[in-house]
């Protein structure tokens, strides 16, 4: 895999008998009683790991979870992490009791090749949001190589992801990060078309960004969700009590005109599912024209589901960004679940999703592993989307 800007995949790396640094993304959901709820954040940097192993690297790990706010605090120790981490590798893995300090020194003295140590959570020191130099010296002062697989993370300059990088001097991306930026570099790039972006989710101040960027490359743009009313409105709709940004309106206005001067198609709902709240015990399908005014807008209606299902059809790329309605309750999530499938059955097409809650719904709809692409990464992946330079990858840029 060539990647871009000169970035090294951890395969080309000498790791053997060094001391590699690996930031990971092990910031997991934990039950109340300090459980790892969801271990799939461990699983996905397991391959890196495990390569390292293979190749008798010195393996020192790092990761932040939750926010301690620079503070150590107990509850957002990494201890359950480590443990369940060790149950996947079926290995040791050596938590250091702080992130930096005479302590965590000699953990990682004190590994042989192939072996695992994971530094405390890293946010228990002010210093790794604060991008601070001496905290970034201290975690490259035990490391001969930096490796990142934390896309997550990746546009925050913190110590970890940014600040220490220049004072490692071989560095490189993990498999999770490598192949984020493979994909999605391929959608900056010279793509197959039709390009449809399906953009939706819960506000256009939120997405305003990522919409301009868009219309820059796409062809056809699909707007659904929460987003779908503001633009509504500012056609001149009328939404009822539906979820509407009413200091968006001329933003939304502008933004149909800018489209429609490039020649760019802007799809929106021509019918919505309505009901009198999220919690509602019955909702209904109504034109466009005929929303109701004490009822709320919370899904996509079939006309469009089918509209929008014909664009993804047609498409040779998509990226998907924003449940099309409030997807968490199943009665209002069938537009969601549509797009879900429709992405799927387009095996002649690049399918891209990215977001935190269009990740979830992927998920959701079973199809998360019958799409080119999950991002691991939220807002990581939607500044990537848009262009914009990421602390976290232009570290790993060999100069
Ligand atoms: P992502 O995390 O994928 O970027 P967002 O965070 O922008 O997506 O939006 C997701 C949220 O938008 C969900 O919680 C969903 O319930 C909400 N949402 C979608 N459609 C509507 C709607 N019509 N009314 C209210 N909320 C909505
Ligand atoms: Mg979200």
């Amino acid at each position: 895999m060539a990647l871009p800007h000169g970035i090294v995949h951890v395969e080309q790396l000498p790791v053997e008998g060094r001391r590699v640094f690996v930031r990971v993304d092990l910031n997991v959901p934990l039950t109340k009683d300090r459980k790892v709820s969801d271990d799939a954040r461990i699983v996905a940097v397991l391959p890196t790991i495990r390569h390292l192993v293979e190749r008798g690297a010195r393996i020192v790990l790092g990761s932040h979870l939750g926010r301690p706010d620079g503070k150590v605090k107990p509850e957002y120790s990494l201890e359950p992490v480590a443990v369940r981490l060790a149950e996947l590798l079926a290995a040791d893995v050596v938590l250091a009791d702080e992130p930096v300090g005479d302590g965590a020194r000699k953990v990682v003295s004190d590994l042989r090749d192939g072996q695992i140590a994971l530094l405390e959570n890293l946010r228990f020191d002010p210093g790794e949001e604060a991008n601070d130099d001496g905290f970034a010296r201290q975690l490259a002062s035990y490391a001969d190589v930096y490796v990142n697989d934390a896309f997550g993370t990746a546009h925050r300059a913190h110590a970890s992801t940014a600040g220490m990088v220049p004072h490692v001097a071989v560095r490189g991306a993990g498999y999770v990060m490598a192949k984020e930026i493979d994909v999605l570099s391929r959608l900056l790039g010279d793509v197959d078309r039709p390009y449809l972006a399906i953009v939706g989710g819960a506000k256009v101040s939120d997405k305003i960004e990522v919409l301009d960027a868009l219309l820059a490359r796409v062809d056809v743009i699909a707007i659904g969700g929460a987003m779908a009313n503001t633009f509504l409105t500012a056609q001149g709709k009328q939404l009822g009590k539906s979820k509407v940004e009413a200091d968006k309106l001329s933003i939304a206005r502008n933004f149909l005109r800018k489209a429609s001067e490039a020649g760019k198609t802007v799809m929106l709902p021509t019918d919505v599912v309505v009901a009198t709240g999220l919690d509602a015990d019955a909702s209904e399908v109504v034109s466009i024209d005929g929303v109701p005014g004490d009822l709320m807008a919370l899904d996509i209606g079939p006309a469009s589901i089918e509209a929008y299902r014909g664009a993804a059809q047609r498409a040779r790329t998509v990226f998907w960004n924003g449940p099309m309605g409030v997807f968490e309750k199943p009665r209002f999530a069938a537009g969601t679940v549509a797009v879900a499938h429709a992405l799927a059955a387009n095996k002649l097409a690049l399918t891209v999703v990215g977001g935190g809650d269009s990740a979830a719904a992927v998920a959701q709809a079973g199809v998360a592993d019958q799409v080119t692409h999950v991002s691991t990464g939220g807002g990581a992946s939607l500044e990537f989307i848009q262009g914009l330079e990421l602390p976290g990858i232009a570290a790993l840029a060999v100069k």
